[in-house]
């Protein structure tokens, strides 16, 4: 499609993976729209322009007290995730209201930020300066922002900070989540959780409107109590990936095509993928529980260890030359996947996963049964909904999982196909391409916001 000259949005991702990734799909669908898009980068964590030629990169280097390196990755430099959002928050303010001040004093029309919504009100300062409007993505579903909204009165009642007493007490505001599933993180820095959440929801109702990777139908009933809280227009315009003007980076890795050469040597429906995102750690007594969960159960498996997945480790050498041997036949284990890929495969049966948003978002739209095991924040809320209200997996929770539960589970999904499972995902991967259809209500929300966006300039 032909591209309107100087029409221009900058996008301001969150630098992790499950914010990068829905931010660059975003961009390209504005891009098909004609818009020209800059994306504002923090120098850590940075993407790759190479693989994304059609967009302008700008990286904004941290205000970190004079040092020159980047801030270290929250499992190097020892902070607990608050803490490390905290750091961002402060360091790349400033150098962003500089960068933001550059970009919109250049040649284009500049017709909005979209920043990410857990920036919070920091870029609304910084946008006000120069005179745009902020919109804002939400990478999380909408169920979970329900509950990050509902923070305040979650207080008030005493459900948050949690009690162990409390775990299994439904939660009567916000139907099914228990007490257990409510959006929290350990920290050691409880009041900056409440003040990053309670800035991230008045950031939402501080912008020019909300865009949601999700769609109506899947998460009507939040969707609904979201806008009457929020008051601004929002735009539930999922899955993103799956919009047929989207488009995919073209260069594949020999990784990623051993990874195929493997899946497809496999029966269908007969491998468990397993992985739990990109920033979830754990123990590494949980760790040798999954690995002989999975060989245990025997059926095969393609598991994704991230180096830093498992607490003082560096990869795999918790795992016995016995226990290498063992799975050599049925088991491959990488350190990343096309994860997208893998999930289209035909021999993929389930997912095993944290229920990241985007992951569950994946999930659904290849209709790949999940087991959830949710690490924290909006993985707890997502794992409910998924087991109670879309009916597409079964939860594994990590309290409960030691090596005998995990091969039971990974069977009754595999092989006893528990509770027609399969039969509703593929239900909701139909609903989903309902959505994106010409008139279905994700094309709808995105008429609706190109001409939102395109009304700036009046
Ligand atoms: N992902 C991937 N390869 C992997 C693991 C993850 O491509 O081996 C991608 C996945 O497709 C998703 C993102 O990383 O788009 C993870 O986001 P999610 O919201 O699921 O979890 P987070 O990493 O934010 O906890």
């Amino acid at each position: 499609m032909e591209e309107r000259k100087g029409r221009r949005i900058i996008m301001f991702p969150l630098p992790f993976a499950g914010h990068i990734n829905p931010m660059i799909k975003l961009a390209g669908i504005f891009h098909h729209r004609g818009f020209s898009v800059t994306i504002l980068h923090t120098s850590f964590n940075s993407p790759d322009p190479s693989y994304y030629p059609q967009f302008t990169f700008r990286t904004i280097h941290h205000n970190n007290e004079g040092k020159e390196e980047d801030p270290l990755s929250p499992q190097d430099s020892g902070m607990d995730l608050v803490a490390f959002i905290r750091q961002l928050r402060q360091s790349y303010a400033e150098p962003f209201r500089e960068s933001l001040a550059a970009e919109v004093g250049g040649g284009d029309t500049v017709y909005c930020l979209v920043s990410d919504v857990v920036w919070g009100r920091n870029t609304e300062v910084a946008a006000e300066e120069v005179g745009i409007h902020r919109m804002v993505l939400s990478t999380s579903g909408a169920a979970s922002f329900c509950a990050y909204a509902a923070y305040p009165l979650l207080r008030d009642k005493g459900y948050i900070p949690i009690k162990d007493s409390r775990l299994d007490e439904l939660v009567t505001e916000l139907p099914p989540l228990k007490v257990k599933d409510l959006p929290v993180m350990e920290t050691n820095e409880p009041e900056e959780l409440f003040r990053v959440v309670n800035n991230m929801v008045k950031g939402a109702k501080s912008s020019s409107g909300v865009i949601w990777n999700t769609f109506e139908d899947f998460e009507r009933p939040s969707l609904m109590d979201l806008n009457s809280k929020l008051k601004v227009p929002i735009f539930p315009i999922g899955p993103f990936h799956k919009h047929s003007d989207n488009f995919s980076p073209s260069t594949k890795s020999t990784e990623d095509n051993v990874t195929t050469d493997w899946l497809n040597k496999k029966n269908p429906q007969s491998v468990v993928y397993v992985s739990f995102g990109s920033l979830a750690d754990i123990e590494e007594k949980e760790f040798l529980d999954i690995a002989w969960g999975l060989r245990n159960s025997e059926q095969p498996f393609l598991w994704v260890v991230r180096p830093g997945l498992v607490r003082g480790t560096e990869w795999l050498e918790s795992l016995s030359c016995e226990f290498m041997d063992n799975i050599s036949h049925k088991g491959k284990i990488v350190k990343w996947v096309n994860q997208l890929e893998v999930l289209a495969h035909p021999a993929v049966g389930a997912f095993w996963t944290h229920c990241g948003w985007n992951s569950t978002l994946e999930s659904i739209c290849e209709g790949v049964p999940m087991i959830c095991t949710p690490c924290f924040t909006d993985q707890h809320v997502n794992a409910r909904y998924i087991v109670d209200v879309w009916k597409v997996g079964m939860m594994l929770e990590r309290s409960k999982m030691d090596r005998k539960e995990i091969e039971k589970v990974i069977r009754s999904v595999m092989i006893e196909e528990g509770d027609g499972i399969r039969e509703m995902c593929l239900k909701w991967k139909e609903r989903a391409n309902v959505c994106l259809s010409k008139d279905g209500s994700s094309s709808t929300y995105l008429e609706k916001l190109v001409s939102h966006v395109l009304s700036f300039d009046s």
